[in-house]
């Protein structure tokens, strides 16, 4: 649907559940705030969901995150089930502890591209970043990822004191396998909402401690990406700059959480539910009609920080 910036909200980012095998310390306080809602939609209840989206809200591309997605019983079913629906533009956002162990079954469903977050390459430190998870288990899921011939991207964020020291080390990381790594900044959500201690990384540093070593050419992206990319010798890399360069004018996403609730856009904490049309015998109006309330609350310009965190609306 176009709505009134003139933005085709044509993207459903779908967290599959709350649950989460990481505790990452800028998303939540601890591990315990990343419960399953006891009202999580089984895979037959999402892919109708999705299906009336696609049919009568213009939805092409969806992409499963979370929680971590793969912490869904039936993550696999729901993406054949969203192939065969015939979108075929079908991601997900992962912290990878999974992946090596599903990434085969995942391909075959259908999948095309894996974002995994990934915030350090330094055991212990990502151990610090992920209070649980381990460093080799998200690097073995990025190679299983790649065997299976799925699009890879790295997710970084960067925190001031914490990991600004890796950007290169996580950029030549990156090149050396072929993934392009984006660099996120630090959003005020969650646990982050109205802190003063606030560590960020503005994308001008993030660039400077790259071209200290490497030349840096930009390069074009997607009209509709909320990543600036560049290149340097041998690879591109990306950076995701929420609070610099805010993407908001052409943001083309809606939200669906794990209970069957629409979030328009990241600055709003107010869901609005769609799960009672999992019974309604006609759905269409109502649907139009909730998409379009949910869209009416997008930001034009910036994102101004929500308590809600990370987990539910799924990035
Ligand atoms: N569990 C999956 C993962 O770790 O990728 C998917 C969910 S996670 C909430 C989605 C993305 O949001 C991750 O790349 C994570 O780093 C990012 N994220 C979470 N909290 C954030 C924050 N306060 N600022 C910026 N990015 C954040």
């Amino acid at each position: 649907m176009i709505d009134h910036h003139g933005r085709n909200i044509n993207k459903l980012r779908i967290s599959l559940s709350e649950v989460c095998n990481m505790a990452c310390t800028y998303c939540v306080t601890s591990l315990s705030d990343h419960k399953r809602s006891p009202d999580e939609l089984n895979a037959d209840q999402m892919l109708y969901l999705i299906r009336i989206l696609k049919e009568y809200s213009g939805i092409e591309k969806v992409r499963l995150t979370g929680g971590e997605p793969l912490m869904h019983p039936k993550a696999v079913q729901v993406i054949s089930g969203i192939r065969d629906m015939g979108l075929t533009n079908i991601g997900m956002t992962s912290n990878g502890q999974l992946l090596a162990r599903k990434a085969e079954a995942l391909a075959e469903a259908g999948l095309k591209s894996v974002n995994i977050s990934l915030d350090s390459l330094d055991p212990e430190k990502f151990k610090r970043f992920g209070r649980v998870g381990k460093l080799h288990k998200t690097l073995e899921g990025i190679e299983a990822c790649l065997i299976n011939d799925m699009r890879v991207k790295i997710n970084m964020v960067v925190i001031k004191g914490e990991n600004d020291d890796e950007i290169v080390k996580m950029l030549e990381y990156g090149v050396t396998r072929g993934v392009e790594v984006r660099y996120l900044e630090l959003m005020g959500m969650g646990p982050l909402y109205k802190k003063d201690d606030f560590k960020l990384v503005e994308m001008s540093e993030i660039l400077e401690k790259i071209s200290e070593k490497y030349s840096i050419q930009t390069v074009s992206a997607d009209s509709d990406s909320t990543s600036l990319r560049y290149w340097v010798p041998g690879g591109y890399f990306g950076i995701i700059p929420n609070n610099s360069a805010p993407f908001c004018s052409t943001c083309s996403r809606l939200r669906l959480t794990s209970d069957g609730q629409l979030i328009g856009c990241l600055s709003n904490p107010s869901p609005i539910s769609i799960r009672h049309l999992l019974n309604h015998p006609d759905p269409v109006v109502p649907l139009q009609k909730l998409v379009k309330k949910s869209v009416a609350f997008k930001q034009d310009a910036t994102f101004t920080g929500s308590s809600l965190v990370m987990s539910r609306v799924g990035g």
